[in-house]
Formats: C-alpha cells, structure tokens, sequence
C-alpha cells in the first residue's frame, strides 16, 4: 500500500476543502508514492514520536496538530519543530496532519467528545457557508429519472437527514448544431425544441468534481447545458463545535463529576455555576475560546473547550457554565477516532495509537 492510498482515504473523511485558511493540514513530509510501511495515530508528531515511528517500523504518523504551522525559513534544529523534521526527514517518516478537516465534520473531533458525553440531538454549532453549490441542469423527459439517480449516487441532494432531494421542471429547451454536430434528438442545422426538465441538486463543494462527471457521463446530450451556483446557505453538517443534549437534566456538579470522569481529567477551570440543571452542551476540541458566544445564543447549560483566558471566563455572565478541561484533554479521544477510522478501512495493516503522551502541559496537585 502506497502512502498516498492513506492520505486519500483521509481526504474522503475530511475533505481539504474544510482546512481553514490559517491552517497548514495534509502531507507535511514524506512522499505519497512511498510504500507505507505501518500507521502510527497521535495527537502531536513530536520527535518522540517519530523516534516512536521509526522503532515499531511505521513510516507514517498520521497527527492531528500540524508539526509545521507557520512557515520554516531554516531548518537547522534550534527549536523542537525543526528537531522533529529533520529526525523524520532524515528517517523517511512521512508526517501528515487533519487538524481543522477534523473539526470541521459533525463525526469528527467533536463528535467523539460528544460520544464520551453520551449526547444525543447533535447539531453543528457555528454552520459554515460557502461549502454548498447548486446544479441546474436540463434533462430531455425520459432521461431525467436516470440523470437524477447519478447526480444522487456521486453525492448530490443531502439536506440534514434527507438524501435524494432535488427539484425538476417541466419547459421547453431548443438547439441547433452545426454541421460537423451528431444530436441525440434533431438534425444538424435545424433549431430542434425539446420538452425537458430542469432539475435542480444541492451539493458538497468538495464533491463538484465527482458529481459534475456522474451527471455529464448519464446524459444523453453531446454538449450538455449546465448552471453551478455557489449558495450563501450554511451547511448543517459542517462547522466549528457542536450542541447536544444529554439524555435527562443533570445538578451541574453532578455534570461536572462526569466530565472530570469521562476525560480523567485533575482539575476542571470553570466559571460560577448557574443554579441551574444541565441538559444542553456546547463544546469545541481545543481552543474554542471563539465559540463562547455561539454557545450562549445556542441556549446551552455549559460550554466545554481548551485554552479559555482570564477575560474570555467573565463573557459567561451567568448564562451557562464555562468549562475549561485543558487543550490536550479536550482532543485526547481524537487518536482513537482517527485510530478506528483508520483500521476499519485498512484491516489487515498496521495502524497503532501512539504510546506517548504528547501533553506539554503538567499540574501540581
Ligand atoms: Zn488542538
């Protein structure tokens, strides 16, 4: 297996269309034509673990932050980054990152947060816009039902839970080829007009490709007539963070003893409780400092993420709970997601999870 069929893979998963623009996510050393010789899943790709990789004979580390974030002018070992890229460099250890990819799918980092919560009615928190496109295309009457079929099948037509959602018109479209043309229905030379539907497909942006070919490969026309439109609606099912129920109210420091238990967590940061009982959560893997507003207008109990500053704590104002259970301890499950993601595809290949605990953050208890 190529590094490449990996790398590809994951890119189904989470698209590199959902990589934020600050990000620095993909192949960050290696070759996508090298044989893979073995997975190994962490949160960080320090040397520690490329020294990890090259032991257990792993040439890939799959990682969720990105070793190399800003640019590097020189590559001369004089910090930890640039220490980890010459060890997997000089080793052939390939390096790749899905950070914000991962984010930004309802199942990915924080859908496993919510799955250690146990949360039901899971909604995107802060939708994004500009993932959705519409195709118009105009189909002659009896070739429409097939042209639908595979504009569905490469993806096309999802809206929340519904799948195969389209619209279709009846009008009346007229061509004239000329002499050199072969139309499916008419002659070369003459205006012929045809009853046909319009049909109408929301999709993916990242599907385009796909979905384009599918549709021109069912239609009968030599030269098909079609219309992409980018849409301002936002993506229920891609974004930042994510809103959840648990499955009864909870006192809140019942909530918090769960959350303390389920992330094995020393020490919760959080703001005054509420007095309230706790049934909606917000959360964010990471620093989601961003999204405390989102959470507030959401309605929820309690925001969970990384990294919240002193000034950030105080925009909670007693209108649910700030809970701040450490950058690392917010993402730590993501290893195991991205770990079964991983082996139920590639089974019978070596994917491990790392055995470091790449946290750089230490408490005195
Ligand atoms: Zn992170």
């Amino acid at each position: 297996m190529k590094i490449q069929d990996i790398t590809s893979f994951l890119e189904k998963i989470a698209p590199t269309s959902l990589q934020e623009n600050y990000d620095n996510a993909g192949l960050l050393t290696g070759n996508n034509n090298w044989d893979c010789t073995g997975i190994i899943v962490s949160l960080d790709a320090t040397e520690d673990v490329v020294k990890e990789a090259i032991e257990k004979k792993c040439n890939l580390i799959v990682a969720h932050h990105p070793i190399i974030f800003g640019g590097l002018k020189k590559i001369t070992g004089k910090n930890y980054v640039e220490q980890t890229i010459i060890t997997a460099i000089k080793n052939d250890i390939a390096i790749y990152a899905i950070h914000t990819k991962l984010y930004n799918i309802i199942n990915g980092v924080n859908g496993k947060i919510a799955d250690m919560l146990g949360l039901i009615n899971r909604q995107i928190l802060q939708p994004k816009n500009n993932t959705l496109k519409k195709l118009i295309t105009f189909a002659p009457v009896a070739e429409t039902k097939k042209i639908r079929s595979a504009i569905f099948a490469a993806g096309g037509g999802h809206i929340g839970n519904y799948s195969e959602c389209s619209f279709s018109s009846e009008g009346e479209g007229t061509f004239k080829g000329d002499a050199g043309t072969n139309p499916y229905v008419g002659k070369p030379g003459e205006r012929h007009s045809e009853k046909e539907n319009k049909i109408e497909v929301i999709f993916p942006t990242w599907l385009e490709a796909n979905i384009l070919t599918a549709m021109l490969k069912a239609h009968p026309y030599e030269e098909v007539a079609y219309d992409i439109i980018a849409l301002d609606n936002k993506y229920q099912n891609i974004g930042s963070g994510l809103v959840g129920d648990l499955p009864k109210p909870i006192a809140e420091t019942d909530f918090l003893a769960i959350l303390k238990q389920s992330f094995q967590l020393s020490v919760i940061k959080h703001t005054a409780l509420t007095g309230k009982m706790v049934q909606k959560i917000s959360l964010c893997g990471g620093a989601g400092s961003f999204l405390i507003n989102a959470a507030i207008a959401s309605n929820s109990d309690f925001y969970i993420t990384g990294d919240v500053k002193y000034h950030e704590f105080f925009d909670a104002n007693g209108k649910l709970v700030i809970a701040d259970i450490g950058h690392y301890e917010s993402e730590q499950f993501t290893i195991d997601l991205l770990f079964d993601i991983l082996r139920e595809k590639f089974l019978n290949f070596a994917v491990l999870k790392t055995g470091i605990k790449t946290n750089p953050v230490r408490y005195f208890l």
